[in-house]
């Protein structure tokens, strides 16, 4: 059994059984799992989580699941020492969490294998969901892998890899004209009506949780503690919110010490009704129509957009917005100096923690982890214009050396003018 004990209000504090259910009947505030922490410490120790599996389902004494995983084996990613971006950004201790190898190559199946688990427990038979790309795909992924029927719904101007990535699995994939806030709408609408498990809306409480454990594989890979500061992309607040409470989690458990690190998040341009709030400090949040090759963050009107304000409030961390030419400069930068290739999302990560640390947000001897949630195959047509053509040549040693002293010819000009 799990040690979760039941939903309470975000607002209001009423409590309520653990049930397909996400907001409260009094004042229609979110709800989230509580746990008995006391069972917990007794349970687990550093020691005991280090022998588990090499999943997400490593840390499932922390997670609100009863039944048997429907597993992909998702999480358990590297965290890599980043020293040639930190050099290149001036900062001696930067790290990255590399979300991008996960099952359907995002930080998005960690969410999914807690709320499809969660859902066959309560009994579903289809998991649905509303989704800018990524959450579709996970859905898609572990339904069959659970046997479930899938039903995915995105915006319909969805990058092709992302669609296909649904398709693939044998999901029902229902691209919608509207943005994704049209596509949450409608789908809000269709769980009234069919008794379907929506991940990210009626079983949502269960669902976010899933990204505790981005925060619980940082602290054990860092040796048990916690970054002093986090570089989070935005979309609805979710993944950064649960990062804070996964990390408070495990100091309230003896785990790791007192937690002093500061939250900062990433918008794109295009999409940053977050970042909006906290520049006009603000804790009211303006919805926007979204325009940005950033559409895995392309959340304009965003649930948990009040949340993550509080938290770059108590935390002391910032927020920072990035125009879509610095999206592909990090996406580069990153491919460049790391050899990890991130979709856009991983973009806006990179250029906003840029931004922050010519803010002097960010100070050099801080331990950082930027979190890279998914990966570059997915959003090809984002950068392919930004990159140089093959060398084209015919089989011989002659053609290639021509065109190699071509090419070098014009880097040689190139180089001159800037
Ligand atoms: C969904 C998503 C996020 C953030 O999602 P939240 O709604 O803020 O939890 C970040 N990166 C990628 C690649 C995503 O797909
Ligand atoms: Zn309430």
């Amino acid at each position: 059994m799990s040690y979760a004990t039941a939903l309470r209000c975000r607002e209001c504090g009423r409590e309520y059984p653990i049930a397909p259910k996400h907001v409260c009947e009094y004042c229609f505030g979110p709800l989230e799992v509580t746990y008995d922490y006391e069972a917990i410490q007794k349970a687990i120790s550093r020691e005991s989580i280090s022998k588990g599996p090499e999943s997400v389902w490593r840390y499932r004494d922390l997670l609100p699941c009863d039944g048997e995983p429907v597993d992909l084996q998702a999480g358990f990613t590297p965290l890599i020492r980043a020293q040639n971006l930190g050099e290149a950004l001036g900062l001696k201790r930067l790290y990255i969490k590399n979300d991008c190898a996960n099952p359907t190559w995002s930080f998005k199946d960690r969410v999914v294998t807690v709320a499809a688990t969660k859902a066959r427990e309560f009994g579903f038979k289809t998991l649905a969901c509303a989704s800018t790309g990524n959450l579709a795909n996970a859905v898609s992924a572990h339904a069959a892998r659970a046997g479930l029927e899938a039903y995915v719904f995105v915006p319909s101007d969805l990058e092709a890899a992302k669609l296909l990535g649904s398709n693939i699995y044998g999901a029902n994939l229902v691209a919608v004209d509207g943005s994704y806030d049209d596509v949450n709408r409608l789908c809000a609408e269709l769980g009234d009506k069919y008794k379907w498990a929506f991940v990210n809306i009626n079983v949502r409480p269960y669902y976010s949780e899933g990204s505790k454990t981005l925060a619980y594989e940082v602290a054990e890979q860092l040796g048990w503690r916690a970054p002093d500061h986090c570089i989070v992309p935005l979309a609805s607040g979710s993944l950064y919110g649960k990062i804070w409470k996964g990390l408070n989690e495990l100091a309230k458990l003896w785990l790791i010490d007192s937690v002093h690190t500061k939250m900062s998040g990433c918008q794109a341009q295009g999409c940053s009704p977050i970042i909006t709030a906290y520049e006009a400090g603000t804790f009211n949040v303006k919805p926007v129509r979204p325009n940005t090759i950033a559409k895995s963050l392309a959340i304009g009107n965003p649930a948990d957009g009040y949340y993550t304000l509080k938290i770059m409030a108590e935390s002391g961390g910032s927020g920072a917005a990035v125009s879509d030419p610095e999206v592909v400069e990090g996406i580069r930068l990153l491919a460049e100096s790391e050899g990890i290739f991130a979709e856009t999302a991983g973009g806006v990560t990179i250029a906003g923690l840029k931004r922050l640390i010519a803010a002097g947000k960010v100070d050099k001897d801080e331990l950082v982890v930027a979190f890279i949630t998914g990966a570059g195959l997915k959003t090809q047509e984002a950068v392919a214009d930004a990159l140089p053509e093959p060398l084209h040549i015919q089989p011989n040693i002659a053609a290639f050396e021509e065109a190699l002293s071509r090419r070098q010819a014009v880097a040689a000009t190139s180089g001159a003018v800037s």
